[in-house]
């Protein structure tokens, strides 16, 4: 089960890949998330990555293929992934290409989570992720049970740099602008899966879990 998840920031990404991995027990390659994660540690990756994700910029493709690259030649990734936020470009997307051709491993389906980008807006600023655990709420739409605390294991809830009103609209034009090439490359060649995004978190879920019943023999 080879995927790619993709959808601009709000859409619901980072909330439908955490179901996908436990329904299907694939490893989640967000690079997202390893950025963020090279950045607490403060690595050299970490470093060249956070003067471009704290000013909402994408991160070179070199440094972003290169890690991706690392990642999928992983045992673990044999069975399958679930790239998250990875490719955002065309030149990203023909790197994996040439990168699952190589490894003979090609992607069954580019699942796209399909949202208005008014309702994008709205959804992002109001995001607020755990410290301990890294999952995700919203003040609206998906709130905790205690104001600031995680429902699953407790820790301390905060709101992302990058989720800030300026830097969103910032991310939220970069993203724009980047995602239609990239939509039309993988429409292209036949993976382009759209789902709607702006229903119930469960209703997404369901329409995925539909999509990949015919992989799941
Ligand atoms: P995300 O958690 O996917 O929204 O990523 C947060 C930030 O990390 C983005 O705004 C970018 O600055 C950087 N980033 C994540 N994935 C990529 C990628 N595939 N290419 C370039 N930059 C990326």
């Amino acid at each position: 089960m080879n995927l790619v998840l993709m959808g601009l920031p709000g859409a619901g990404k980072g909330t439908q890949a955490e179901k996908i991995v436990e329904k299907y027990h694939i490893p989640h390659i967000s690079t997202g998330d390893m950025f963020r994660a090279a950045i607490k540690d403060g690595t050299e990756l970490g470093l060249k990555a956070k003067s471009f994700i704290d000013k909402g910029e994408l991160v070179p493709d070199e440094v972003t293929i290169g890690i991706v690259r690392e990642r999928l030649s992983k045992p673990d990734c044999q069975k399958g992934f679930l790239l998250d936020g990875f490719p955002r470009t065309v030149a990203q997307a023909e790197a994996l290409e040439n990168m699952l051709s190589e490894l003979e491993r090609p992607i069954d389906y580019v699942i796209n989570v399909d949202v208005d980008k008014d309702i994008l807006l709205e959804r992002l600023t109001g995001r607020r992720i755990c410290t301990e655990c890294g999952a995700t709420y919203h003040l609206i739409f998906n709130p905790p049970s205690k104001e600031g605390v995680c429902d699953r294991c407790g820790g301390e809830l905060y709101q992302r740099a990058d989720d800030n009103e300026e830097t969103v609209q910032n991310r939220l034009e970069v993203n724009l602008k980047q995602t239609q090439p990239l939509l039309s490359f993988y429409e292209d060649k036949g993976y382009l899966r759209n789902i709607n995004g702006q229903q119930d978190i469960d209703k997404v879920f369901a329409d995925i879990e539909e999509l990949l019943g015919g992989l799941n023999k």
